[in-house]
């Protein structure tokens, strides 16, 4: 028996594309690759593997699955055999396969689902107060306020943990279960003094939250009015909202409330809508909305971006309107950009959330809302031009701000459009001018450039004495980079390769140039052996760290794009000095009366000319002169 987290650690650092090439030709198609189905004879490929999700595909015979199965069926390996070979590949040790560790994974197992049934029974237990304690009404005008119905709180399983100390913890050690349990998935609480426990939720609404099989593994506790006759509840409000503590069972980055309940629904229109509280999430499933989640007690993080992303592909981002609303759907851009969700932003009315939406408008001016969101991007550079208003300065900062927005962009053509619409909104004519100002954010964004205004230097910045005063060429530095990003470009530029190791003028970087060869083909290049190339006190070796750490250019097409132009600028350069010369000797020639040269001078003009690449309006200076 392997622990289930191992094999799933395997899986996950298995490079799936790298190990179906050993068997396979796989071409890049899209965000996939192809290639000849190893399962079944086909001559024009229908067989698909998914890097990102390690998962492949045949349409010809429809095979499916991950790298386990891959390696189980193309070797013929039974399972542990299959974990153990890519548990070595990925240099995962995987323990023997031997009664001791198998006795172990058991008991482990057996403990969880212990931990688990104890939350069950509280569930239960909650349920049933709701019906049952004489306190439970109050627990019911809470919903009525909200206009929650009964069907709603049943398909949520809501209930009241009753007020007093020890009612919960009454009922689970009747159950039998010992009080360390109870602790362990944080329904008790040890008193501080005098040994004990007491229970976490009092008097308070109960929602319990499942993991995305449907185990409930937390609670989120509202807190109701302090029932008659509680003076001390009456003189001091307590919390909000309790939510359980992290346990064996619950980290809350990696929940989202609602998740199960929605599930169905999520698959159907792959679409999530993704609110901020629990109330939002009951008020929008039973206004027909049941593809309906929260992040529960933290920002929207990014497991939970993942976990959402097995479920749908668009998520409709439905926070408060109020600046901590526009702040989390800010922060959420990066995290579904990075998990492949297409993000929208619902703006409701100033002062309304979902559930009041819901109640005064009804469905269908939601649904319409829902509808016409902008995508998440669209809405952040509109809300920023709005934000920034028409002073300079200002549009500058936030334009500044959009570069990492925009950056993070996968397609080309969408990008483009992005950055001419920032262009619009902000009203700024001179598009290359925006361009500059959103390349300037992404590198404020990853350090490399300090912010523009306000902030003085950190102390960590003061000068510190080179390693050598030499100054390496700012756009040798970026040539080389290129080739760091995408060392397949020696391979498919070869004349561009050329052209820029005739350029490099440092003998370091001609060095790190040459040695980026070795990784021509392979996924990415490695770090430490690069770093091998050039010695400890090299003024290389300071950038060469620094730019190991951060990509500059995601694609090889734009890599090789600016290597273009950039060799081309040099070209012309080039041309441009050599022109200037042989115009100089002419005319000195010519004034010396030495027309032999000066005819011989002219044919060498022209043909520098000729020689030259033809200089083509279409490639301008863009990029070059960052
Ligand atoms: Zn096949």
């Amino acid at each position: 028996m392997i622990p289930e987290e191992k094999v799933a650690e395997i899986r996950e650092r298995t490079d799936l594309v790298a190990l179906v090439r050993e068997y396979v030709e796989l071409k890049r198609s899209g965000t996939s690759y192809k290639g000849l189905c190893p399962f079944h004879g086909e001559k024009s490929p229908s067989f698909y593997v998914h890097p990102d999700r390690g998962f492949f595909h045949c349409f010809g015979c429809q095979t499916s699955g991950d790298a386990l199965s891959f390696l189980m069926r193309i070797e013929g390996h039974p399972f542990p055999e299959a974990v153990r070979i890519l548990g070595e590949r990925a240099g995962i040790e995987v323990t023997a396969v031997d009664s001791e560790t198998e006795r172990l994974a058991r008991q482990k197992r057996a403990r969880r689902e212990q931990l688990l049934a104890i939350v069950e029974s509280a569930a239960g237990f909650f349920v049933k107060m709701l019906a049952d304690h004489k306190l439970g009404p109050m627990a019911w005008a809470e919903l009525d306020r909200r206009g929650i119905a009964k069907e709603t709180v049943e398909t949520y399983r809501l209930g009241y943990a009753p007020h007093g100390w020890d009612e919960l913890s009454g009922f689970l050690s009747q159950r039998g279960y010992s009080p360390a349990q109870c602790e362990e998935v944080g329904l008790i609480v040890p008193r501080r003094s005098g040994g004990g426990h007491y229970d976490r939720f009092r008097h308070r609404l109960m929602f319990p939250v499942s993991d995305a099989h449907g185990r409930i593994v937390a609670f989120s506790g509202r807190a109701l009015e302090a029932p008659p006759g509680d003076e001390r509840a009456q003189r001091e409000p307590p919390a909000k909202y309790v939510n359980s503590p992290e346990t064996t069972l619950y980290k809350k980055g990696d929940i989202l409330f609602g998740l199960h309940e929605a599930r169905v629904e999520l698959r159907r229109r792959e679409i999530a809508l993704v609110c901020e509280g629990n109330f939002d999430v009951l008020a929008l499933s039973q206004a027909g909305f049941g593809n309906v989640v929260a992040p529960l007690g933290t920002a929207f993080t990014d497991s939970q971006a993942k976990l959402l992303r097995r479920y749908a592909q668009t998520a409709v981002l439905l926070f408060d309107s109020d600046k901590a609303g526009k702040k989390a759907a800010r922060a959420a851009q990066p995290l579904l950009a990075k998990a492949g969700i297409s993000g929208k932003v619902v703006t409701l009315p100033p002062g309304d959330d979902p559930d009041s939406f819901l109640r005064e408008k009804g469905p269908e001016s939601m649904e319409r809302l829902i509808g016409s969101a902008p995508s998440i991007v669209e809405w952040i550079i509109e809300s920023s031009a709005a934000d920034a208003g028409a002073d300079p300065a200002a549009k500058a900062d936030a334009i500044e701000s959009l570069g990492p927005v925009l950056a993070s962009i996968d397609s080309p053509v969408e990008a483009r459009l992005y950055v001419e619409r920032v262009a619009s909104v902000f009203e700024i004519r001179d598009i290359q001018a925006v361009r500059q100002q959103l390349r300037r954010g992404v590198r404020v964004a990853r350090g490399q450039a300090p912010r523009r205004r306000g902030a003085p230097a950190p102390a960590a910045s003061a000068p510190q004495a080179p390693r050598r005063a030499v100054r390496l060429s700012k756009l040798e530095l970026q040539l080389v980079g290129a080739f760091i990003d995408h060392p397949s470009l020696h391979e498919h530029d070869r004349s561009c390769a050329e052209k820029v190791q005739e350029l490099l003028t440092s003998d370091d970087l001609r060095a790190i140039f040459h040695a980026t060869t070795r990784w021509v083909g392979s996924r990415g290049i490695d770090a430490a052996a690069l770093l091998e190339e050039v010695s400890e006190d090299s003024p290389a070796r300071e950038w060469l760290e620094r730019r190991l750490a951060v990509q500059e250019f995601e694609d090889e097409t734009s890599a090789r794009r600016f290597i273009e132009r950039v060799v081309q600028k040099l070209e012309r350069d080039r041309v441009a000095r050599e022109n200037k010369r042989l115009s100089r000797e002419i005319l000195e020639a010519r004034r010396a009366g030495d027309d032999e040269r000066a005819d011989a001078l002219m044919r060498q003009k022209s043909q520098l000319f000729r020689s030259a690449a033809p200089p083509s309006a279409a490639t301008g200076t863009e990029g070059t002169k960052r």
